[in-house]
């Protein structure tokens, strides 16, 4: 757990949060400022700043969240039919806000491209 960390104390249940998904190594809750009818953050419990702090040993977590955690979620919140988006905004180029590792799942609503 990383001090001051939002997401870490998320997890931790220190702050409440609108939970709609958690296992021993994830937890998944809505977005506070939701972009889209449904919109969804999920994160490692384990604290990486960004993508880029992910190590060799974290395959395993990163393929849970993306193999297991988000298509469940997906099929759960009624995404699976129309579709959806999964973001990782990565670094102050990327627009990540929130140094805790996080996918944004968006759906509800037809997607634009490029973002923004
Ligand atoms: P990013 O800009 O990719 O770092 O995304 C951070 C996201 O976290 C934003 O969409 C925020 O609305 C969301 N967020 C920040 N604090 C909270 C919180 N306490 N509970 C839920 N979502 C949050």
């Amino acid at each position: 757990m990383a001090e001051n960390c939002i997401f870490c104390r998320i997890a931790g249940k220190e702050i409440p949060a609108d939970l709609v998904y958690e296992d021993d190594q994830a937890v998944a809750f809505k977005d506070l400022e939701p972009q889209a009818p449904m919109h969804v953050l999920v994160i490692p419990k384990k604290h990486a700043a960004s993508l880029l702090e992910l190590q060799p040993e974290d395959n395993a977590i990163a393929a849970h969240i993306l193999c297991e955690v988000i298509p469940a979620l997906a099929r759960k919140l009624g995404l699976a039919a129309g579709g959806f988006r999964v973001v990782v905004n990565t670094g102050e180029d990327g627009g990540q806000s929130v140094r805790h590792l996080h996918f944004h799942i968006l759906g509800g609503r037809s997607m634009q491209w490029p973002p923004g």
